[in-house]
Order: C-alpha cells, then structure tokens, then sequence
C-alpha cells in the first residue's frame, strides 16, 4: 500500500507555540490571510471533511489547529518566526499528558530535534528547567536552533546518552516529570512522500525492545520521580505495551498506569491486565500518524494511601 495515500488521510496540525503568541491570535492571522475558520471541532469525522483554505480548532488539544492535509507552511511567518509548530496531533501527547505545574524539573531524555521540549517549555511557560538529552550531536545542533526560533529558556541541552546520566547526581535531585520518546521502529510515521512502508525485522525489534527496556528502567530510576510518559511512533506492541509490561512487572508496585487520556477512541493492545490505560493513534482510527502513550506514576506509599 502506498504510504502516500495514507498521508493524505491525516490533515496538518499547527500547534500554537504559547511561548510566543495565543490561540485567538493565530486564529486572527490566519483569516487575515484569506483562510476561514470553521470553530472547534466536534468529531475526529469532521476533520476528514477539512478541504481548501479552511481550518479547525482541534478537539482534544485546545492549542491545536487543524488545516487540509495538502496545506503547506513551511514558508508562512507565523511558522519561521516560531509562533507555530508544525507537529502531528499525535506527537502532543506525550508532553501535554505529562503536564507537569509552571516550575516544574523535568527530563526529555530522548528529545531532539525537540519538538516536544518546546512543547513541555510551553506548558511550564519557561518556568522550572528542563534537562534535554540526545545522543547524536547533528540532531542537537538542530535541536538548538528550534528551541531558539521557539522561544524556549530554561531549558539545559545536553549531548549525552541518557543511559550514563547518574539518577543521584543531586542536579537531579528535584526532576518531579520524565518525558521518554526514544529510538524506535518509526513504523508509525505517515511519509508526505512517495514509497513503500518497510517492516523491520523480527532481529531489529528485539534489539530495540531491549534498548527500550533499559532506558525506561533508567528513567524510573530518578529518586524524585513522580510521573513519566513513555511513547514511540511504533506499532509493535514489541517496542510498545511488552516493554511497558516488562518494566512495570520489574520494578513491582513502586509504579503503576495510570489512563492515558480516558476519552481517547484508541485504546492500547490487550497485551497484559490493564493495558487499556496506554493509548494508540493511527491514521485510520485518530487521523494522525501511528503512536503510542504509556503514563506511569510512583505508587503512593501504603501510609499515604491509607492514612
Ligand atoms: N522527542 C523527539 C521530538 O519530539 O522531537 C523525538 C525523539 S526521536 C523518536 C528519538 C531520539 O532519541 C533520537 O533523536 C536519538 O538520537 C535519541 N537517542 C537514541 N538513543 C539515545 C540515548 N541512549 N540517549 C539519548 N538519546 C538517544
């Protein structure tokens, strides 16, 4: 099956970049360029019907903006000045589920190009720190520029593999909020492009299924932790609600699921006893590339639990 025919099934999504600028705002620019706004959605169905210079107000993410899958703003100003991203619905899961309080300490451990640590800037409205990691320096060069064009501070980029982060250096000791997206498979990703969707191989899978495993085991490591989301752009339950079932079931009742956004149509894959709390996303289901979310949060201590 073409990828391409896929693509044009999910529409483009304009994340408003808070940072900068607010909904109503961009709202006003755009229909200042000849593009009319239809209000906020009311089903996933509606935005199949998106067609022209016409746009939405998504209805999940309420700094979400909705346009015909063909639309282009690559060159538009609001994109080059940083007041919009352009981010697939489904990647704002991940930070906006997190939603860590304004002062917050959180770690993107798997973060470049960065599109959700601008969007984890945002929520905290620059207020707090936010401890960037990414292992390949070309991707945190482009990192770097992102996160200036969108107006983020407070935030520490850092070249590193999150896997030698030491979880008690005291620089650590107030990280509250994860934010785990790592490496995967990619076999959620939409192409806008021509081609062919490539499997990988049963090898491929379980080398980074292990990968997985060790640095959500890591990130769980961090004493002050509270919450973390843990997401891929994958399909496999291997890299996906098996990994989640695997550390979960290591670390014992000092963590839990919790449930990823209850209204949410696509629920995760009946892989273990509560898997319903992930989330899923696909092009045929949500309109957004194919993703998964994964909320897990410290257990409270039985004599808080039982006062
Ligand atoms: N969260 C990013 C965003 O929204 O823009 C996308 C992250 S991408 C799915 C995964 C990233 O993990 C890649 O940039 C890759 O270089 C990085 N990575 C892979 N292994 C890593 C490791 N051991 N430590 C830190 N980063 C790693």
């Amino acid at each position: 099956k073409a990828v391409s025919t896929t693509a044009s099934r999910v529409p483009r999504y304009v994340r408003v970049n808070t940072l900068k600028t607010c909904v109503d705002d961009v709202i006003d620019f755009f229909k200042c360029q000849g593009y009319a706004y239809l209000g906020k959605a009311t089903s996933v169905e509606e935005l199949k019907t998106l067609s022209g210079k016409k746009f939405l107000l998504d209805l999940h993410l309420p700094e979400l903006l909705v346009f015909p899958s063909q639309t282009d703003l690559h060159d538009n100003l609001l994109y080059t000045s940083g007041h919009i991203i352009l981010q697939d619905k489904a990647s704002c899961l991940p930070a906006f589920l997190l939603g860590p309080v304004a002062g917050s300490h959180v770690i993107d451990a798997c973060a470049a190009p960065g599109n959700k640590t601008s969007h984890l800037a945002a929520i905290l409205k620059n207020k707090g720190q936010i401890f960037a990691f990414d292992v390949d320096p070309k991707r945190v060069a482009t990192m770097n520029t992102l996160l200036t064009r969108a107006g983020v501070t407070g935030c520490q980029l850092v070249q590193q593999d999150f896997l030698t982060v030491d979880p008690r250096d005291p620089k650590y000791s107030r990280v509250t909020h994860i934010l785990l997206d790592p490496s995967c498979s990619g076999s959620g990703m939409v192409t806008r492009g021509p081609g062919e969707e490539v499997a990988p191989s049963a090898e491929r899978l379980q080398a980074l299924a292990g990968f997985q495993c060790r640095i959500l085991n890591h990130a769980l490591s961090f004493p002050a932790l509270q919450r973390l989301v843990y997401s891929t752009c994958s399909l496999h339950r291997e890299e996906n609600e098996d990994v989640v079932q695997a550390v979960l079931q290591e670390w014992g009742l000092a963590f839990r699921l919790v449930t990823a956004f209850p209204s949410w149509p696509c629920r995760g894959l009946m892989a273990f006893s509560g898997a319903e709390s992930c989330l899923r996303a696909s092009p045929t289901e949500t309109l957004t590339h194919g993703f998964f979310v994964a909320v897990l949060e410290r257990s409270l201590p039985a004599a808080a639990k039982n006062p």
